[in-house]
Order: structure tokens, then C-alpha cells, then sequence
């Protein structure tokens, strides 16, 4: 009896303590793709900024892209899912977490579903697009074939300052211009899109961030 309580014991405080490590390695993703979204920012696109990984290892990153692509998929989410897919060779990314500033709209919700993806990890809620738990639930949704373990709130403060701050910007009109559609832009080619306008950002962020394992 006691070799069993001991046992449990000891199961019990690993299961605690890959809990708090999978936190702690969550809280850094989300810095990352926090310092992604200010990235966006800069650009003058919304800034969204995500990043997949799988234990400690960054396979996938992506930022906001639309205004340069002249492309509406061209999402942070989706852009570091196709990312971390090649550098995989796989769509299936079930051993990988999400990290993403900001609520997954429908489109994004939809392709997490599809790459069935792990684990999810958000910053604040998107009253107006939000599917993973402000409109719909999609990655809770019983009906389909694949569900995903949602994280919500990581950051929340600092991921809503970085929208509201680049709003509040824009009214006052102090905002970078808008951006023009840059036919040349390879959304898989990280290093291309952080170097696109300002490469003193680009090099900062690459050593916040890190550069994705591959
Ligand atoms: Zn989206």
C-alpha cells in the first residue's frame, strides 16, 4: 500500500510539474508572438502575431499579413501553421501548440480543426471575429472529428494594449502609412517578411524570438 501512495505521490508531482513547465514555456511563446504582433504594428498592419511549437522548438511564425499580401487569409495563425507544415512535412500538427495574440477568427479556427491541431493558447477575446470561445466554439465543437485543447487569457493585458494602442494610433492618425501589396512576398519565407521594412526590428525580434528550429 504504501509503494502505491508513494507512486502516486511521485506521478502526482510530475503531472504538477509538466504542468507548471508547459506554462512556463506557453508564457514564452506568447511573448514571442507578442513581440510579433508589435512587429505587425510597425508594418502598419493589425497587429496579430503567432507562433506553433512543439516542447521548447519554434517551427512556425507568423504575423499579420494581409495589407502587404493583398491576400484575407494571409492571417498570423495561418501563416505559422503552413510554416511549421513544411518544416515538418506534415499538415497534422497534433504534437504542436499555438500560440496567437489574439482569438482565432472563423477562417483560423477552421484550420486548426483541419491540421488537428494540440493545443491552443490565446491572449484576449475577439468580441467581433472570435470563434474558439467569443461567437462560436469551434475547437470545442463535439461534431466534428478533432477537438483542441484551448488556452485562454495568457498575456491578456499586454496582447489587448498592442490592438488598442494601434487603434488608438490610427484615430489620431499616427500611424506608419498604409502598406502597399508587395507582389515579391513569400509569407513561408520568415526571414524575408520580418526584413520588410525595417530590418533594426527585423534583428531585434529574431533574437527575442528566435529563429524557427529546421
Ligand atoms: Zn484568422
Amino acid at each position: 500500500m504504501l509503494g502505491w501512495a508513494l507512486v502516486r505521490v511521485a506521478v502526482g508531482y510530475t503531472g504538477l510539474g509538466m504542468e507548471a513547465g508547459l506554462r512556463t514555456i506557453d508564457e514564452r511563446m506568447m511573448r514571442q508572438a507578442l513581440s510579433l504582433a508589435h512587429v505587425a504594428a510597425r508594418l502598419g498592419e493589425v497587429p496579430v502575431g503567432a507562433v506553433v511549437y512543439r516542447g521548447e522548438k519554434v517551427f512556425g511564425a507568423g504575423i499579420n499579413l494581409r495589407e502587404h499580401a493583398a491576400d484575407p487569409t494571409a492571417h498570423a495563425e495561418l501563416i505559422a501553421m503552413r510554416q511549421a507544415g513544411r518544416r515538418l512535412g506534415t499538415w497534422r500538427l497534433d504534437e504542436c501548440s499555438l500560440a496567437v495574440t489574439l482569438e482565432p477568427c472563423p477562417m483560423c479556427a477552421g484550420a486548426m480543426v483541419n491540421a488537428r491541431l494540440g493545443r491552443l493558447i490565446y491572449g484576449c477575446r475577439d468580441p467581433k471575429m472570435g470563434c474558439v470561445d467569443s461567437l462560436f466554439r469551434l475547437c470545442h465543437e463535439e461534431r466534428f472529428n478533432h477537438r483542441i485543447f484551448c488556452l485562454e487569457g495568457v498575456d491578456r493585458e499586454a496582447c489587448g494594449a498592442v490592438l488598442s494602442d494601434f487603434f488608438a494610433q490610427r484615430r489620431a492618425g499616427a500611424n506608419p502609412p498604409k502598406p502597399v501589396f508587395d507582389p515579391s512576398l513569400d509569407l513561408l519565407d520568415w526571414q524575408h517578411w520580418l526584413k520588410i521594412r525595417d530590418p533594426g526590428t527585423a534583428t531585434h525580434v529574431r533574437q527575442d524570438a528566435g529563429e524557427p528550429a529546421g
